[in-house]
């Protein structure tokens, strides 16, 4: 048995993970390419950067992020703890000083007497090596061809196009129907949301006069004409969504036996359905705009968003196909965790890389069986970036991912959800500590 291992990329993924696997008896090698190398976003050679905002999200424990980040505290987070540390006032949030947060970690890595730290760029990577590849959305061009060499360019992404989701239980049903175009297959796999005319055109209009992000002086010029933003289609002219993404065509509604004039198909996101995609409307629409904007549609005037849509660089795996559920590149030794796994923010990357520790301490011990509860929220995220998904985009943790609960209240649906989640920790113990030789 091994008990030496390298990880790639100091960043939250990478230092969480590199945290644990020390604490737990592993020598860890930790290489990190800042200052030396640097990425479009990065402004610091610190370790755990926070590339935007200071924000860790919610702790309320009624809240998604706030029971993702009690099942990280309860595990025993590192960088959780850390930050907890290094908050400042925010309400309900955890927001923290960035600086005070990066020096922690720093401090943390640099005394740990297991880790050791090398300022230099992985490029390459060997399969036969036991490797945690936790290089995030802005990987490094070396690293980003060995990966390629390794899995095959096209289960690599470098951009992110990312249609709105939304919960099921918030949708007006009575306003959609069922049915796929043209009634292909057995059983419809959409929900298609009609838009009268003057409806549609209003929309129209709201999208060609609405707020967009800025994007990035390094993500400029790099749309694709196969993959335009919702509303760059609308500014090309009114009628463009409606023989785009919004095409009735096929899709009788059989409640009035008519086509619509327009449409908007929800396809599922995830295996349970209780989640669903706005099918071809990614969009750089700030996201206040896009709730406000898509309400105008009769079935998604209360929606409410799991995820909004977003198109950024990013480079991510096509996780499902590449990944085991131990979040291990198949057929090797190497282990991913954080941003590349499309596991979307920053409480994602530490539970990932926390995941991905476990994991790999697991099968150092020849526990071929272990696996986070279920109702866990890192089981349930885990489980969304390797589940089969043809569509697969990156995903934050959301209510949406856990087990579905058959209750009709939605209030006592998240409850539930909650309180299985909290049952389901209570006698799970992550990290054993690890006898390796
Ligand atoms: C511009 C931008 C803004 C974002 N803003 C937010 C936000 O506000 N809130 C939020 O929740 N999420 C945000 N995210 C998404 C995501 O949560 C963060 O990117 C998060 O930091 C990802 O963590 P990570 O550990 O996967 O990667 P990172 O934190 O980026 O860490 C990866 C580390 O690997 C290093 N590295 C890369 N290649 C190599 C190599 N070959 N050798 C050695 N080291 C290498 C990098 O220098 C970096 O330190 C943002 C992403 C981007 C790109």
């Amino acid at each position: 048995m091994t008990a030496k291992i390298r990880v790639i990329g100091g960043g939250l993924s990478g230092c969480e993970a590199a945290l644990q696997l020390a604490d737990a008896g592993m020598d860890v090698e930790l290489w990190e390419m800042r200052p030396t190398v640097t990425t479009p976003a990065h402004k610091t050679g610190n370790l755990a950067e926070l590339v935007c905002s200071n924000s860790f999200k919610g702790l309320a424990l009624t809240s998604a992020h706030g029971i993702f980040k009690e099942e990280l505290r309860l595990m025993g987070s590192r960088l959780i703890a850390l930050a907890m540390e290094s908050r400042v006032p925010a309400g309900e949030s955890l927001a923290i000083d960035r600086d005070l947060f990066s020096a922690a970690v720093e401090k943390a890595i640099a005394s740990h007497p297991r880790i050791t730290l090398r300022r230099e760029e992985a490029d390459s990577l060997d399969p036969r090596e036991l490797t945690l590849v936790a290089t995030g959305p802005l990987s490094s061009d070396k690293l980003t061809q060995s990966l390629f060499s390794l899995i095959g360019s096209e289960r690599l992404y470098f951009f992110d196009s990312i249609a709105p989701v939304v919960e099921l239980d918030s949708l007006d049903l009575d306003q959609a129907f069922a049915k796929n175009r043209w009634d292909k297959g057995t059983e419809p796999d959409f929900l298609n949301c009609p838009l009268d005319k003057e409806t549609y055109f209003a929309f129209v209009e709201a999208l060609v006069q609405a707020d967009t992000v800025e994007a990035k002086p390094f993500e400029k010029g790099q749309l694709f004409e196969g993959c335009l933003p919702v509303e760059e289609m609308a500014r090309r002219g009114p009628e463009t969504l409606r023989y785009g993404p919004m095409r009735p065509i096929g899709l009788h509604d059989p409640r009035t036996d008519k086509r619509p004039f327009a449409v908007i198909q929800l396809r599922a996101e995830n295996r349970q359905r209780t989640l669903y995609n706005l099918v071809g409307f990614q969009t750089r629409l700030k996201w206040g705009t896009q709730k406000q904007i898509f309400s105008l549609v009769p079935a998604l005037k209360n929606a409410a968003y799991a995820r909004f849509g977003a198109m950024h660089r990013n480079t991510f795996l096509n996780s499902p196909q590449v990944l085991e559920p131990s979040l291990r590149i198949k057929g090797t030794r190497i282990y991913c965790a954080g941003q590349l796994t499309g596991a979307e923010g920053y409480t994602e990357a530490i539970g990932t890389g926390m995941y991905a520790a476990s994991m790999i301490l697991a099968h150092e011990r020849g526990e071929a069986s272990f696996a986070w509860p279920e109702a866990s929220c890192l089981g349930a995220l885990t489980r969304h970036l390797t589940d089969p998904n043809p569509d697969f985009q990156p995903m934050n943790f959301n209510f949406g991912l856990l087990p579905k609960v058959e209750t009709r209240s939605k209030k006592d649906k998240k409850g539930i959800q909650i309180e299985n989640c909290l049952a389901a920790l209570a006698d799970f113990r992550p990290f054993p500590a690890f006898a390796g030789c």
